[in-house]
């Protein structure tokens, strides 16, 4: 029986091993895709220092300190249950069970889609299936094409198809409805942009955006936005008009798109037709959760986080005991911050499975998860720190779960 299963080898879930294994317990990792890194894989931006974030040489750097510790990766198989019988976990896989007397899960994040009219058609794809064609299969997603929703995965991933050659003609807001809510209204999709202007190209981007953060210089920037939208990287950024339809045959030929007025609504229909061979829809990210359920976590909900999370403590255990969660799963952020998550898991189950360590290893393996999360480039939603403290202080949520 394995002292540690960890359900995913994105860089959490890797970093769990790292910990884990170098205080002596056996561990081994399961992960669906044919290699490791997870969302890991596809990053790759330039921080505000110049220096760049290559995705690919993080995983390598995190698989040269696995490699010594003699982890095992189970590629290629999926977690469809799991289940605690006897005071040990069995994991069910396609590729058979294991057990395990704890269990960390590192799933990630499941991106969001936003229907839009006409989005069956070949070529039009999320986001991140974009990315990862891009930057991991080194495949075009085409010659020309629109990305539809501005959050900040979008102008992250939007940038790498442009360094990959990939020409994107413009960046537009999603059609208004039930499901776009407020990704489909100018005035909040400008308070968001606003979070990480500091990463903007232009010197005027960056120094204006102080002064448009009110409601006033809100209401100013979309009333008076340009017609033919803001240039980034040389790319529109049109916080004035939607996409109201993909057509074509039998794959992506144009997108349809309309003026809409600064709140969103549309403008008795002012439309145009802009030629592209693929459409990448970005609707955001949520925690990937469905094993935690099973597990039998509880759940919180807070937008910050990106969705229902599990609850957890901040040393990332569950009030299911054996089951921890990190990365992710518990709230969406940069993978610089999944990592230190990750140690901290790692050595939370070594300790909790009798481990000797320096008593003052986890909490300086915390302060650095916090210093992380302090210094991230890419927030994905505000308040994440506030949001984060309050919910590991509130006693309460974890301990009457725990009854
Ligand atoms: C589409 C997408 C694009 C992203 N792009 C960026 C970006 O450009 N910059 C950025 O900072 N962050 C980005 N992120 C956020 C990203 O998730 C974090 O940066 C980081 O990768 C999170 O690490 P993680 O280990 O928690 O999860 P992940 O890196 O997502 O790894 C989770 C792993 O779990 C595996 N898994 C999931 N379910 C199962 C199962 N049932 N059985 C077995 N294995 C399973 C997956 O195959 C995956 O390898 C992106 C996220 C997504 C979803």
């Amino acid at each position: 029986m394995l002292d540690v299963m960890i359900i995913g080898a994105g860089p959490a879930g890797l970093s769990t091993a790292i910990s884990a294994a170098q205080h002596g317990l056996h561990v081994e990792i399961v992960d669906e895709y044919y290699q490791p890194g997870g969302r890991l894989l596809g990053q790759l931006h330039q921080e505000p220092d110049g220096e760049w974030w290559n995705g690919i040489e993080e995983t390598e750097k995190l698989l040269e300190q696995i490699e010594p510790l003699h982890i095992t990766i189970h590629y290629s198989t999926s977690v469809y249950d799991l289940q605690k019988v006897n005071e040990k976990w069995i994991i069910y896989t396609n590729e058979g069970d294991w057990e395990s007397q704890t269990v960390v899960i590192a799933t990630g994040a499941t991106e969001s889609p936003i229907p839009v009219p006409g989005w069956t058609l070949p070529g039009v794809m999320s986001i991140g299936a974009a990315q990862v064609m891009t930057n991991v299969q080194r495949i075009k997603p085409g010659e020309r094409g629109i990305v539809i929703g501005l959050n900040v995965l979008s102008f992250a991933i939007t940038r790498e198809l442009q360094l990959a050659g990939v020409d994107v003609a413009a960046m537009l807001l999603p059609p208004p409805h039930l499901l776009s809510k407020k990704e489909a209204e100018p005035q909040e999709v400008l308070g968001s942009l606003l979070r990480f202007s500091h990463l903007a190209p232009s010197l005027l981007m960056r120094r204006g955006a102080p002064f448009v953060k009110g409601g006033f210089g809100k209401n100013l920037v979309t009333s008076f936005y340009p017609e033919k939208g803001m240039s980034v990287w040389g790319i529109p950024l049109q916080l004035r008009r939607t996409a109201l339809e993909i057509k074509g045959k039998n794959q992506v030929e144009a997108i349809r798109v309309a003026k809409v007025n600064r709140k969103g609504e549309l403008h008795n229909a002012i439309t145009h037709d802009v030629d592209v061979d693929f459409v990448c829809i970005a609707g955001g990210l949520s925690p990937l959760v469905e094993l935690a359920a099973i597990a039998g976590c509880q759940f919180i909900h807070e937008d910050s986080l990106g969705g229902y999370v599990p609850v957890h403590n901040e040393k990332m255990e569950t009030a299911v005991s054996g089951l921890y969660v990190a990365g992710n799963i518990t709230g969406i952020e940069s993978a610089k911050v999944a990592i230190s998550q990750g140690t901290v898991a790692g050595l939370a189950v070594a300790k909790a499975m009798g481990a000797r360590m320096n008593n003052g290893k986890i909490n300086d393996a915390l302060q650095e998860v916090e210093s992380t999360r302090a210094a991230a480039t890419i927030q994905f939603h505000p308040n994440i720190i506030s949001v984060r403290k309050s919910m590991y202080k509130t006693e309460g949520i974890f301990t009457k779960v725990k009854e």
